[in-house]
């Protein structure tokens, strides 16, 4: 048993026992940890606000091995998430990277960068940017940083470069193939979905930027079309539809 000091973003609490909470947090250096968390239920925390959902806090833990829960014995809030006051859409966008993180990473799975995405991502959405591109940036970078970011300029399925249909056809995305499909692999093909070669500029746009830039802004005409994408793109990968999504709608106007 070692104690363990990291930043960490809280992910999720649910109650254990009557004073406790078990929580899982989304921390720097160690991936995501579930954690008991003891005495979290009482009126006067030991942990006081720092295990708000999706506040910023310094924590120490022990970590146990086998099956067994961590203990999370210290936790100092360093950051809280406000925007539960500002409007409704950034709470849901805040919660939906909770949901996401929860759903595509494993327990003490450390991927460089992700945290520091996760936790910009947050300030940004407190700071008021716009959430499609706040919400975007975050779905693409996390693909990219997980390895799942699909092709867009190779086919999917042969590799062959894909030219762009300059016809007004659009393009042909495969969601179960991964990427761009071109005209020979197009048949058998599952959940294929034709996009417009705009909306593709942006998917190669945000897939090609660095997690720290500033997103490209999103004509709101393409909107609709990219969250239709990407919506695809996210319940392939988990293997589900994130409940998160029905709260989403706002982000296609
Ligand atoms: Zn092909």
């Amino acid at each position: 048993m070692s104690s363990e000091k990291s930043e960490a973003i809280v992910l999720r609490a649910v109650p254990w026992s009557e004073t406790s909470f078990v929580v899982t947090l989304f921390t720097r250096h160690f991936g995501k940890v579930s954690a008991v968390a003891k005495g979290a239920r009482r009126l006067r925390s030991p942990f006081e606000s720092s295990l708000d959902l999706l506040a910023k806090s310094q924590i120490v833990f022990i970590q146990k091995s086998n099956d067994t829960l961590d203990l999370l014995t210290e936790s100092k809030l360093i950051r809280r998430f406000r925007s539960a006051q500002i409007s409704l859409l950034p709470l849901y966008c805040g919660y939906y990277v909770a949901e996401l993180l929860l759903t595509v990473t494993e327990e003490h799975q450390q991927v460089a960068d992700l945290f520091e995405m996760s936790d910009r991502t947050l300030m940004d959405i407190d700071a008021g940017k716009s959430p499609p591109e706040v919400v975007l940036r975050f779905e693409m970078q996390l693909l990219k940083l997980l390895g799942h970011l699909p092709t867009f300029h190779l086919c999917a399925s042969c590799g062959n470069a894909v030219e762009l249909q300059r016809n007004g056809e659009g393009t042909r995305l495969g969601i179960a193939a991964g990427g761009v499909l071109c005209p020979n692999c197009l048949p058998g093909q599952r959940f294929v979905l034709r996009i417009r070669n705009p909306t593709l500029g942006y998917l190669i746009s945000y897939a090609t930027a660095d997690w720290d830039q500033e997103p490209e802004p999103i004509d709101s005409e393409y909107r609709g079309e990219m969250r239709f994408v990407m919506e695809r793109f996210i319940s392939n990968l988990a293997d589900r539809r994130l409940r998160l999504t029905d709260f989403l709608e706002e982000l296609q106007r």
